[in-house]
């Protein structure tokens, strides 16, 4: 029976308890938010470059912390320390591209008659951000400190199992010099501390990562306020490898093995044109008996577990033992392991070829011609990202263009990278995050007009 005053943080790959944090209540959320929209004033107030120079510090901070960061990440959430540390690098270098951003939040100067007209871009004031457990430092990264450099005090609530490096961050924050309750972390569960932030009328925006099914609430209960979100959901994205790709890259199983494939972008529909289908599949059992699964804080695993007993279990409803399928192998014993898997002969229409099953599993998909890999790539309510892999250029650029979904890679399986715009097409999401105007998406547009009229002189 599950306390609900603490959670517990579970080393995925040992099931041992790593630590006990109080879970925060419905009260814990109101007192956090009066403390944030109180810090805010003077945050917003701070002349742009010290804003700036704060956040560079808060960044050296993180840098200086980065394998205390990885090896908690690796005990919180069972990541391989390679990922790991790319992940706290990744909070670092978004620092400090916020940070760039602070002194260039421009306005417009707008010709209109009879005076001048000046846009402003306010901080909204207390941003509430909601991360999931599959990457805890990156996903709180990329929703608070955009909202932090355009002036807002932020809120993060991170996932249940995963609290221990957003709390860090946190502590990280103060040391580098941050005023206090400018960035708050609260653990706590979705439907106390979660809710009780989005439904906080002080709270001026939600940026909200997560299952689709979660983000449709979500979306609901800001729609009674008015209340802007931010939503980044799942994904079920394809991988388009034409007859002349270099399969080798094409047909990397890291492109939905990566975080045992809980990954919001991981291309676990792997399309081939049908000439090649069966020198795809016989690539894909070789490389998947190739991947090393096991302790991920060794430098040489390249696939650790699942996050939790009850992700196994759903990773397990889509991949009955006689499923035809090409599988890898995992560790037995304490762990939340599940073999690398690739599902053959399933239909186009098959839950496991529709629906996000969040771990180390793709399906193999046969397509005819440029016309069917479009189809079956669109045949989804998700639209995250995609790969798209041939050598003839203007079918990639028919393709892309083709293809609804926000990320799309050109023989490349790159989908996230912090200098550019992120976020998903239909039941993906709303709205972006990261790139060049991630800053804006925390700020209200004011609109100023400045009479010019006056006593003729
Ligand atoms: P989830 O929806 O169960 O939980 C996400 C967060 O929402 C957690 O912090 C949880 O505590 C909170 N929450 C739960 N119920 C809530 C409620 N009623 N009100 C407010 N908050 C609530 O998702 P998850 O299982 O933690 O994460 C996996 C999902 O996240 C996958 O579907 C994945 O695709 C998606 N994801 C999307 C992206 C993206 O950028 N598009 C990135 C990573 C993960």
């Amino acid at each position: 029976m599950t306390d609900p005053h603490e959670l517990l943080v579970v080393n995925p790959a040992t099931e041992e308890l790593v630590a006990t944090v109080p879970a925060a209540s419905e009260d814990d959320v109101a007192a956090a938010v009066a403390r944030a929209t109180r810090a805010q004033e003077s945050w917003a107030a701070l002349a742009p470059a010290d804003r700036a120079r704060l956040l560079r510090r808060f960044a050296d901070t993180v840098d200086a912390h980065t394998e205390e960061l990885a090896r908690l990440e690796v005990r919180e959430a069972g990541h391989t320390i390679g990922n790991a540390r790319w992940e706290a690098g990744n909070a670092r270098d978004l620092l400090l591209y916020a940070a760039g951003g602070i002194e260039r939040l421009l306005g417009k100067q707008i010709p209109v008659p009879g005076g001048w007209d000046i846009t402003f871009h306010e901080p909204l004031g207390v941003v509430g951000v909601i991360a999931p457990w599959n990457f805890p430092m990156p996903i709180a990264a990329w929703g608070s400190f955009p909202a932090l450099a355009a002036g807002n005090a932020v809120v993060l609530k991170p996932a249940e199992t995963t609290p221990l490096t957003a709390l860090r961050l946190a502590e990280l924050a103060l040391e580098a010099g941050l005023p206090e309750h400018v960035f708050q972390v609260l653990p706590g569960y979705g439907g106390t501390a979660g809710r009780a932030l989005v439904e906080h009328p002080g709270v001026a925006k939600i940026v909200f990562t997560g299952s689709t099914r979660t983000g449709r609430e979500v979306m609901e209960r800001c729609a009674r306020q008015v209340k802007p979100v931010t939503l980044e959901l799942g994904g079920k994205s394809p991988n388009i490898v034409f007859a002349d790709a270099d399969l080798t890259a094409a047909l990397d199983p890291f492109s939905f093995l990566d975080n045992s494939g809980q990954d919001c972008c991981a291309r676990t529909r792997v399309l081939v044109q049908e000439e090649i289908y069966e020198e795809a599949r016989a690539f894909l059992a070789d490389a998947l008996a190739a991947v090393i699964v096991g302790d991920p804080a060794d430098e040489k695993t390249q696939m650790g577990p699942l996050i939790s007993r009850a992700q196994l279990d759903r990773v397990r409803s889509y991949v009955p033992d006689d499923a035809p399928a090409l599988r890898g192998s995992a560790p037995e014993g304490p762990g939340f392991w599940f073999p690398p898997t690739v599902l053959t002969d399933v239909p186009p229409g098959a839950p496991a070829a529709r629906e996000e099953i969040f771990g180390p599993v793709a399906v193999l998909l046969p397509f005819t011609d440029e016309r069917d890999a479009i189809r079956l790539a669109n045949d989804t309510p998700y639209g995250l990202s995609g790969s798209v892999w041939t050598r003839d250029l203007g079918r990639a650029l028919r393709v892309t263009q083709a293809v609804r979904a926000g990320n799309l890679s050109v023989n490349s399986h790159s989908s996230v990278r912090y200098w550019t715009p992120f976020g998903g097409f239909k039941q993906s999401g709303l709205g972006r995050e990261l790139g060049p105007d991630a800053l804006t998406a925390f700020t209200e547009t004011k609109n100023v007009f400045i009479s010019t009229e006056g006593p003729a002189q």
